[in-house]
């Protein structure tokens, strides 16, 4: 209703079986491949192919953009457009998935870690998840990223599907997380925290929290044992992230030595913890970057 039929129709042909399309793949030496995908309705989102040892993986975005507005994340610059539907997820991966057997590969995992708050879009995010389990799909190989909405990742923990929570902490206390991340002043850290240990009891696995390492703002030796200290006894492993520096954004990585000091010290303080091998950073690999600089090319035009 409301489109006329001709236009329907041609809609349909093209996107039928194809809610999303590939439009552009930038590849990087090390495998990595990024990808700007066309919805339907002329937006824009965007997915990253991460080749790793233990199984190709797919970025899935949630959302045409993303309300939480994070200090240090392209995604949120313009904030949220819409929802993507369980459809436009799950296209993502059949859209990956058709150009990988091409070349005799498939995907094995994937991370809903790309544009969008998955839980702000919760009934969506979770059908999804149901849909890539019909698909094939074993949902141990799936990781869900939130900033820590802290209701629904209990009613998460309730759904009986077996992915891996990852909360994107980025600080030690909440004076620090309120600062980079606004979403911080409705839930406190001790809340999240708390969320994390239902869904350890209720599921049995270990959560994984997201700090991405920010020069002068979150990565001194006291925010370390600070961090530490809040985590000790909690079934769960710390990925450090070294800042994706972001144009729009004056914030960037510590140095090499920073970050080494940070990681030793939670090691030190008996916490499990790695620091994520960036790959595909000559391609703008870092969230949203890559829509928002064909937007603005756009623009121009
Ligand atoms: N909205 C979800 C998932 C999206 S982003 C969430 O907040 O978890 C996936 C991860 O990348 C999050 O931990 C996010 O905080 C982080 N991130 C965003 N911008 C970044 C940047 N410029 N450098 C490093 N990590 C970044």
């Amino acid at each position: 209703p409301g489109l006329p039929d001709a236009l329907r129709e041609n809609l349909l042909e093209r996107f039928e079986d194809e809610p999303v399309r590939i439009r552009e793949v930038f590849a990087s030496a090390d495998g990595t491949e990024k990808y700007l995908f066309d919805l339907a309705d002329g937006n824009l989102i965007e997915g990253v192919l991460m080749r790793y040892k233990y199984g190709n993986t797919q970025c899935v975005s949630t959302q045409v953009g993303c309300a939480m507005g994070c200090a240090f994340c392209a995604s949120t610059l313009e904030g949220c457009v819409r929802n993507l539907t369980s459809g436009e997820m799950l296209g993502q991966i059949v859209a990956v998935n058709r150009r990988l057997q091409g070349a005799g590969e498939r995907l094995k995992n994937a991370v809903l870690m790309g544009s969008g708050e998955p839980l702000a879009n919760y009934e969506n995010t979770v059908k999804f998840l149901r849909l890539l389990r019909e698909y094939g799909m074993s949902l141990r190989g799936v990781s869900l990223s939130t900033c820590g909405l802290t209701e629904r990742m209990r009613a998460l923990a309730q759904e009986d599907l077996p992915v891996t929570l990852c909360v994107s902490l980025h600080a030690p206390n909440d004076e620090i997380r309120r600062r980079i991340m606004p979403i911080a002043r409705k839930y406190a850290m001790d809340d999240v925290i708390d969320a994390c240990r239902e869904f350890i009891a209720r599921t049995g696995r270990r959560v994984i929290f997201e700090y991405a390492l920010i020069e002068n703002v979150n990565c001194s030796l006291a925010c370390a044992d600070e961090l530490a200290a809040r985590l000790r006894g909690l079934m769960c492993h710390v990925n450090l992230i070294p800042l994706n520096p972001v144009k729009e954004r004056a914030l960037r990585a510590p140095s090499l030595q920073e970050q080494n000091a940070f990681l030793h010290r939670l090691e030190q303080k008996k916490i499990s913890v790695t620091r994520r091998r960036a790959l595909g950073s000559e391609i703008e690999g870092a969230c949203g970057q890559l829509r928002r600089a064909r937007l603005s090319e756009e623009k121009k035009d």
